[in-house]
């Protein structure tokens, strides 16, 4: 604490982990004969920078540009960026932190990272989002590269940004370097199922846990909040899989609408026009009520994905989701819950699918993305679903393998947190103290 002053969101990622973590330190005093925790909770490298950049109007503005490179013994650092008026380092190494265990999990050769800048892109013109991601990747260009660090997207960096990150990078470097970005689009070395992957992954995730107890997502009532890119493609799934999404959120309210959100209608407010939910109840007409403010949690369902941001999900969220008869919690979010009421959850009952497990379909899907561009391949949709659907079956299983064998069955907070410890930590291990 005292190293880190003002970091909540760190300390509190730090704690989640850290709570799993007695039964392995029991079994295995080689972690802490090699201080391998207490290195893990330091970032290998932290880069802070200024982002100048003009405005529409002709003023200049300055924002704060952030890149975690947090631990690389399992492969380059591998995380996403994220644009939000939030942003500061505490939050960027809270992700970047979850990350090293979420793609050590994966199974794949990624190590964690995580950046981003405190730049607000709401209200902002395309112009003014490009100035600002090609300042930004001036000076980021230096510290990124295929081999060493590969950001991709986040909260306020969907296809449109990446694609000015990575024109600026090509620009600089004068090289077509694939590999250094994922989320890119498909015409220029994007890979299929990229842009669904965290949504659907989650919904997979969730699938497995359904039919762990002989159950389907058919008939269920799914509530999920946010409607950005993980909100969208977990409710697409959710249909496909014969389940009904009846609410989804914003950073304003929420929509409830009975008969299942119109996905095309959401996707064409958010994608295209770039508006809001409030639009979409507007448009959809009398199927559908928009709420100001309000609390998503108080729509009854019986499955809740989290699919927003930090801390979304509060105790008092909780005990209304578990009184109405919501049976699971998956996060696509990074850790949407707060400890309150994943403890709430747990007490209730309510399965609880942790964000490191439930949502990493989308980096495992980047480095799938990674293998095309350095093999310069490219698979078909179906071929990359099937992969990510083999992945996250996997993590469900090493999850609960792994919860039951340090004596806490069942659980996939502890499954996730000691699975993805073990293998990041054998890893720093065999490369001795550095
Ligand atoms: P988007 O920017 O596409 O969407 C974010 C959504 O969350 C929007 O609906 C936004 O509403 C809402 N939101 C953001 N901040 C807040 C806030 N402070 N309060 C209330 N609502 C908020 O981001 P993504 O969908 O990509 O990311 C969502 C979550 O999933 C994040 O936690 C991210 O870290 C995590 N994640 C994303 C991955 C990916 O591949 N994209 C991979 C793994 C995890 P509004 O438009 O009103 O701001």
């Amino acid at each position: 604490l005292a190293r880190n002053p003002g970091e909540t969101e760190f300390h509190q990622s730090v704690h989640e982990v850290l709570d799993s973590l007695g039964p392995v330190v029991t079994k295995h005093p080689e972690y802490t004969d090699s201080a391998v925790i207490r290195r893990l909770c330091e970032p290998e490298r932290q880069i802070i920078f200024r982002v100048p950049w003009v405005d529409d109007a002709g003023n200049v503005q300055i924002n704060r540009g952030f890149r975690v490179e947090f631990n690389s013994a399992l492969g380059p650092y591998k995380g996403g960026l994220r644009f939000h008026p939030s942003v500061y380092l505490g939050i960027v190494k809270f992700l970047g932190f979850e990350q090293i265990f979420k793609n050590s999990l994966t199974g794949m050769p990624i190590g964690g990272g995580k950046g981003g800048s405190d730049f607000d892109p709401k209200g902002r013109s395309a112009g003014e989002v490009m100035r600002f991601c090609q300042a930004f990747m001036t000076e980021l260009y230096r510290h990124i590269g295929e081999y060493t660090d590969v950001p991709a997207g986040d909260i306020g960096v969907g296809g449109r940004e990446v694609g000015y990150l990575f024109g600026q990078y090509k620009r600089i470097t004068n090289r077509y370097e694939s590999g250094v970005l994922t989320g890119k689009g498909l015409t220029w070395g994007g890979s299929q199922v990229r842009t669904e992957a965290t949504g659907y992954g989650t919904v997979f995730f969730t699938q497995e846990v359904l039919r762990a107890r002989g159950a389907s997502f058919d008939g269920k009532r799914v509530v999920v909040s946010g409607s950005g890119n993980v909100a969208t493609y977990a409710i697409e799934k959710v249909h496909q899989l014969g389940g009904t999404v009846v609410a989804c959120s914003d950073s304003s309210g929420f929509v409830v609408d009975e008969s299942g959100i119109d996905l095309a209608l959401l996707k064409e407010v958010k994608e295209v026009r770039r508006g809001r939910l409030a639009d979409y109840a507007e448009l959809r007409g009398a199927g559908a009520s928009h709420t100001e403010r309000g609390r998503v949690w108080e729509v009854p369902c019986d499955i809740a994905l989290p699919c927003a941001t930090q801390n979304e999900l509060e105790e008092q969220d909780a005990v209304v989701l578990a009184r109405n008869g919501c049976t699971i919690v998956a996060e696509g979010a990074n850790m949407p819950c707060t400890p309150e009421a994943v403890r709430a959850l747990t007490e209730a009952g309510v399965t609880f699918a942790p964000g490191k497990a439930a949502n990493a379909g989308g980096v495992a899907t980047s480095a799938l993305e990674m293998q095309q561009n350095a093999s310069r391949d490219s698979w078909t949709f179906e071929h990359t679903e099937e992969r990510l659907a083999e992945i996250m079956r996997g993590i469900h299983d090493r999850c609960l393998t792994t919860a039951d064998e340090y004596g806490s069955p069942g659980s996939y907070v502890a499954g996730a947190n000691i699975a993805g410890f073990i293998r990041v930590a054998d890893a720093m291990l065999a490369l001795g103290v550095i």
